[in-house]
Order: structure tokens, then C-alpha cells, then sequence
């Protein structure tokens, strides 16, 4: 939604070839190839994330007519700081140029429905390719390889079928089968740090302070860390899916070999030039 990224976009169907973070390149957003859907299908409510009331399926205010941010330099400033921290999974560009191959919603209107409810579903399909191509990656998954392979190529099928196929797919199911797979990595990755790891699954850990805490290895899945203080705390290989890291200080923190974090989580914690993040992911240009 920041349309701060523009890269080409890639066909990631198979690359089996290619380094993880390579892999993982066309699950980032590429807003140049996008026909602004974050900014149109999404609803907004004024807050301190933005600073407007939306409706789903309008364009917001800020939408040029070629699809780029009027305000993309000073979105924080102007409030809508809701759109630096945005990551549609690549979602975007695949339902732009692959799902409806370059048709945009202006042109045909009659696009604009059906597209937008694709940009959901395909949007939770991304994730989901976001944390397979991980997993199949990581040395401590060997032993779920061949299932992990399976779980994504069956998410890359589903991710090329037609608006209307998108539109009727079961994602909780879908979601629900890849999360135990997922459930199942973690623990391998876990089980490779030394010493006791905490478990802090689903855990309210808003405002917490932990600076410098020792989470190693700790399952934090689905954790409330919203604000919390981890300057300087030790989170390498620690499992960080579905965490809510909501303006959490990450300050000097240390991420390295973290599992299933995303860059949306990134985005909307606080960091610094010391905060060390896993492969593949980007620092905001806000830190
Ligand atoms: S301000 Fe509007 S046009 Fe700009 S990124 Fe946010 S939603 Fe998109």
C-alpha cells in the first residue's frame, strides 16, 4: 500500500534452483505492477493509522489515475501511516497481471468486484506461499520436506485459478491444513536450541517489558506483543507467526533465524539500524 516498492515482477511457479530469499522475492509487494488494490478494495476507518473513512471497493483520495500514491513521500506525516506498514504477500501484482493479465479495474469496471474479492483470497494464499517457502528451506524442516513440497505446490495451483475459482475456494481449510504442517516446523526449529525455550503461544504480552529477555527459541505464536519493550532481547529462532508486533520496540533485538515473521510484522514494530532482522526481509524506511 506504500507503493514504496517497484520491482519487476517474477513467475515464482518453479524455481527450485533459486536461494530462499530469492524465492521469496515475488511474495513482497510490488506496487508497480499493481492496479492499486490495497488502496481501493480495502475499507479504512480514521484513526491513527489513517486518516480518512473508506469504504471497501473506493479508491482512496490519494489514488493517481496510474495507479501510484499522490502522497507516497509523506504518508506518515499525513497520517496514513497504516499504509507504510501494509504487505499484500505480492498478492497484488499476481491478481494485476496474472489473474485478470493486465486488465485493470478503471478500464473495465466491470472487473473491479470480482477482482477485488480475488485480492482477498489470493492475499491469504500469498501468506501461506510467504511461510511454505520457509519452511521447505529450513535444515531443521528436513524430516517434513516432502509434505511441506506438497502443501506448496498444491498453494501455487490454487493461487492460478480464476477470479471466480479464487473467489469459491475454502481458505480456513486450506489455512487450517497448512498451520499444522507449520505448527510442526516450529517445533523442529525449536527443538534445536539448546536449553529451556519459552512458550509463549497466544501469550498477552502487551507493554511487556522484556528488554534484553532471553526468548531463544520461545514459541511466541500468535503472541500480543502491541508495545511491547524488546530492545535488545534475544529472538533468534524464536517462532513469530501471527505475533502482533504493533509498535513493539525492537531496538537492538535480535531476529536472526527467527521463523515465519513477516514484513508486515516488521513494519509496524519500531527498530533501528542495530535491530537484526532474518533473511529476506526488508527494514522499513521508517526505522
Ligand atoms: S494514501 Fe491512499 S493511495 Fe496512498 S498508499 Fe495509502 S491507500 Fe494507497
Amino acid at each position: 500500500m506504500s507503493h514504496e516498492h517497484r520491482r519487476p515482477a517474477q513467475d515464482r511457479t518453479s524455481a527450485p534452483t533459486q536461494s530462499p530469499d530469492a524465492a521469496r522475492l515475488p511474495l513482497l509487494s510490488d506496487c508497480g505492477n499493481c492496479f492499486g488494490l490495497c488502496c481501493v478494495a480495502l475499507p479504512f476507518a480514521r484513526s491513527a493509522d489513517f486518516a480518512l473513512d473508506k469504504e471497501a471497493g473506493r479508491p482512496c483520495p490519494n489514488l493517481q489515475a496510474d495507479f501510484r500514491c499522490g502522497v507516497h513521500q509523506e504518508l506518515r506525516q499525513r497520517g496514513f501511516s497504516g499504509c507504510t506498514v501494509f504487505e499484500c504477500f505480492g498478492a497484488g501484482q499476481k491478481i494485476s497481471q496474472v489473474t485478470f493479465q493486465g486488465q485493470d479495474w478503471r478500464t473495465a469496471p466491470e472487473t473491479a468486484r470480482p477482482m477485488f474479492d480475488a485480492f482477498a483470497v489470493m492475499r491469504q494464499l500469498h501468506e501461506l506461499l510467504w511461510y511454505l517457502t520457509e519452511a521447505v528451506a529450513l535444515p531443521a524442516a528436513r524430516p517434513l520436506r516432502d509434505e511441506l513440497r506438497a502443501a506448496l505446490e498444491k498453494t501455487e495451483r490454487l493461487t492460478l485459478g480464476t477470479a471466480e475459482e479464487l473467489a469459491g475456494l475454502d481458505v480456513p481449510a486450506h489455512r487450517g491444513e497448512v498451520n499444522t504442517l507449520l505448527l510442526r516446523v516450529g517445533e523442529l526449529v525449536r527443538a534445536k536450541v539448546p536449553g529451556r525455550k519459552k512458550d509463549r503461544r497466544g501469550a498477552d504480552l502487551m507493554g511487556a517489558r522484556l528488554t534484553g529477555a532471553d526468548l531463544k527459541g520461545a514459541n511466541l505464536r500468535g503472541a500480543y506483543l502491541i508495545a511491547a519493550d524488546l530492545r535488545g532481547a534475544d529472538l533468534r529462532s524464536a517462532d513469530m507467526i501471527g505475533a502482533d508486533l504493533r509498535d513493539a520496540d525492537l531496538r537492538g533485538a535480535d531476529l536472526t533465524g527467527s521463523i515465519f515473521l513477516t514484513q508486515a510484522q516488521v513494519n509496524a514494530a519500531r527498530g533501528d539500524a542495530a535491530t537484526r532482522l532474518p533473511r529476506g526481509l526488508r527494514r522499513p524506511a521508517h526505522w
